[in-house]
């Protein structure tokens, strides 16, 4: 099952030129990003750099940073149970990853599995894979457990919308949710984008995974380097959060499968768990103590848009709307970097002067 972008799911309403709503001034600010995984924190990071006089205000839903950057702990086990790596095609965000080597919060991982020839190096966070979200939080404004519900236009500028009733004004506005949820934002605001835009959205298509974060009474008999892809059935991944450096005690990360994840998405979690559990057992020789599971329904687009970050207020009298993240510059980390980056320059680019 893929989880296509319904046609129409863009409302095709006028822009709202209502009034701005008076607010206090820590509820304005120049620019709000909804989302503080990799493409949001990346592009304040890199605004903030070029531009120090501009505000900046991240909200995320989520309780930790770094979205789909995702840790866990069960007792003294540590897990990374979203992203488990990254790699490096642009020469510039390899540069980036250097960077974050330097700075203690990533490492190389393994360039290829026993039995492989040398493939390309994946490189892990330090110590888990939301080492990296902090690093890049560090200075910014971020509001973090809060759901943005709404958005709309005003005359100049955007209103988002927080659960609980707050409100912020900002000039420009910048989503990197998974495309879905960016498409249900807008039409909470009745936003019209352009038809090409709105074809490009469609056209992105998601599949979901199931992760199932497990501690072991033993070291598990994975190998060096602690990683299994495996191409066919129900289980495509499991990791040893052990053998990574992520977990003090032996823990593993298991991923169903794009299929699997589809077809029991929403299937009692915890007999969905015991099942991949059960079959991943043949790889550990160790027992499992304990298990949790949790569901990516947007876990990696499948189909992606060729641009780096979208214009949506293009052929619109919108203000400034850019959309980014994964689903834009490459499905995987170095993707969502890429876009976030995208949508700093594409901001400060179309950003009108303040009055
Ligand atoms: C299981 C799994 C395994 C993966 N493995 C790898 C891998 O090994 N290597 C790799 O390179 N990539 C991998 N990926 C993909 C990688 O994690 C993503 O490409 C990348 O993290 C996406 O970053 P993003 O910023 O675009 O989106 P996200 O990280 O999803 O950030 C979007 C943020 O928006 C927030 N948000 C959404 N709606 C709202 C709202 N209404 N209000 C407030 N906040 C909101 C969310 O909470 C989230 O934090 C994996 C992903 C998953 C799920």
């Amino acid at each position: 099952m893929k989880f296509n972008i319904a046609p129409g799911a863009v409302k095709q309403n006028p822009v709202n030129h209502t009034k701005i709503p008076t607010m206090s001034s820590e509820q304005q600010t120049d620019i709000v990003i909804i989302g503080a995984g990799l493409a949001g924190l990346s592009a304040a990071s890199d605004i903030s750099s070029k531009n120090t006089q501009l505000n900046i205000t991240l909200v995320d839903k989520g309780r930790g940073l770094g979205g789909r950057l995702a840790g866990r702990r069960i007792k003294d086990a540590t897990f990374d149970h979203g992203a488990q790596f990254m790699t490096t095609r642009d020469a510039k965000f390899a540069a980036q990853v250097q960077k974050w080597i330097d700075a203690g919060v990533a490492e190389k991982w393994y360039s290829s599995f026993p039995g492989q020839s040398n493939s390309h190096a994946r490189y892990r966070g330090k110590p888990t894979m939301t080492g990296i979200a902090k690093h890049l939080a560090k200075g910014l404004n971020i509001k973090l457990s809060t759901t943005v519900t709404s958005v709309y236009a005003v005359n100049n500028g955007w209103v988002t919308e927080l659960d609980g009733g707050g409100k912020i004004f900002s000039r420009g506005l910048i989503i990197t949710s998974p495309v879905p949820q960016t498409l249900t934002l807008l039409a909470s605001g009745n936003i019209s984008l352009s038809l090409n835009n709105q074809e490009r959205l469609q056209r992105i298509e998601y599949e979901s995974c199931i992760a199932v974060m497990a501690t072991l009474d033993q070291p598990s008999k994975i190998s060096a380097p602690g990683a299994l892809a495996i191409s066919d059935g129900p289980i495509a991944w499991i990791s040893d959060n052990q053998q990574k450096g992520v977990s003090q005690i032996p823990a593993i990360t298991i991923h169903a499968s794009g299929d699997y994840s589809a077809e029991h998405f929403n299937h009692d979690r915890m007999s969905i768990g015991q099942q991949l559990v059960n079959l991943a057992l043949p790889y550990l020789g160790a027992a499992v103590t304990d298990f949790q599971v949790h569901g990516w329904r947007y876990s990696k687009p499948i189909a992606v848009d060729n641009n780096p970050c979208m214009l949506a207020c293009e052929s619109t009298d919108l203000p400034p709307l850019i959309l980014a993240g994964d689903a834009f510059a490459g499905p995987r980390v170095e993707g969502a970097v890429l876009s976030g980056w995208a949508a700093a320059e594409a901001m400060l680019k179309r950003l009108p002067r303040n009055s």
